[in-house]
């Protein structure tokens, strides 16, 4: 069902290319509590995303498809694939990053950090070298709603990587308030990570920050790549031209590679997390609240 007939801002002619005019919006499904952690599956052509109070994961299909693909899910959030196509999944619930082998059985692969219990891991990507990078904000401990109310043992909100050979896990960056979405550029020379601290801290500005990955892994810089001018931004994805569509409080904010916000896709919702699905990768898949929505899009997600 289509829901806005000019769901679009253009901000810069580079974003009236990346639209159709006459691709409308669609609520493609509804009747979720806090959707997230969307991950398209190119080989079954069906999203994965979680719904995280409800303590499920859902399966869709290009038609709409909707069924129940994991419950409980120990109150999942972000999800990606590694190279092997298997699926990875931040959990709240266990406070750890889980590997789904092909055979269906979980696999943890970290839940602590020095010792210590991690918070909540949020969202996780991994690069072409198979290393495993998530952040680990407080939200699945803050209360009830999204996971088990609980302390936090760890001093700080860090970002992760995990070598999944070894199972070492490393602190890659730990100046966040609360780190969230995170993405490589599609050439894996930056990392991206939004903070979205300014959920229960006003003070905290609402930014996307850029980090030079260098050969060792490590990394560098943390400028401030991208604004949030409404809302906060969560979780987002990189498309093959370097362009982040990132999820904010009205919607879908699509900024260049240069860090202008050159457009943005209303949705009627608040915004969690995108990702590019269909058999072209040009189908913006949209975790919004309690809906899932579909735009086709001239951007294709990075791979
Ligand atoms: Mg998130």
């Amino acid at each position: 069902m289509s829901v806005d007939p000019s769901p679009y801002l253009i901000l810069d002619r580079r974003f009236r290319y990346m639209v159709q005019p006459n691709a409308k919006l669609d609520r493609v499904a509804t009747g979720f509590r806090w959707a997230e952690g969307p991950v398209w599956f190119s080989d079954h052509q069906v999203l994965l995303f979680s719904d995280i109070p409800n303590q499920r994961m859902m399966r869709l299909t290009m038609d709409g498809e909707l069924s129940v693909f994991r419950a409980p899910s120990n109150f999942a959030n972000g999800n990606t694939r590694d190279r092997q196509g298997r699926l990875i999944s931040c959990q709240h619930g266990t406070r750890s990053v889980t590997r789904t082998e092909i055979d269906g059985t979980i696999t943890t692969l970290a839940d602590s950090y020095q010792g210590k219990r991690l918070n909540s891991p949020n969202d996780v990507v991994v690069r072409s070298d198979g290393s495993i990078w998530f952040t680990d904000p407080s939200y699945g401990i803050l209360g009830h709603y999204e996971g088990f109310k609980s302390p936090q043992d760890q001093a700080k909100r860090n970002v992760y990587r995990l070598d999944p050979a070894s199972g070492t896990l490393t602190s890659v960056v730990d100046d966040f308030v609360q780190p969230n979405g995170l993405a490589f550029s599609p050439d894996e020379s930056l990392l991206y990570v939004a903070d979205s601290g300014s959920s229960h801290d006003p003070d905290v500005p609402s930014v996307i920050r850029a980090f030079r990955v260098g050969p060792d892994l490590s990394l560098g810089g943390g400028e401030v790549h991208a604004t949030i001018d409404n809302g906060l931004p969560d979780g987002f994805r990189v498309d093959t031209d370097g362009n982040v569509w990132t999820s904010a409080g009205d919607g879908v904010h699509c900024f260049a590679p240069d860090g202008m916000l050159i457009g943005k896709i209303f949705v009627p919702e608040a915004v969690a997390n995108v990702a590019f699905g269909g058999p072209k990768r040009n189908r913006l898949f949209i975790t919004a609240t309690t809906s899932v929505y579909g735009i086709f899009v001239d951007a294709q997600g990075a791979v």
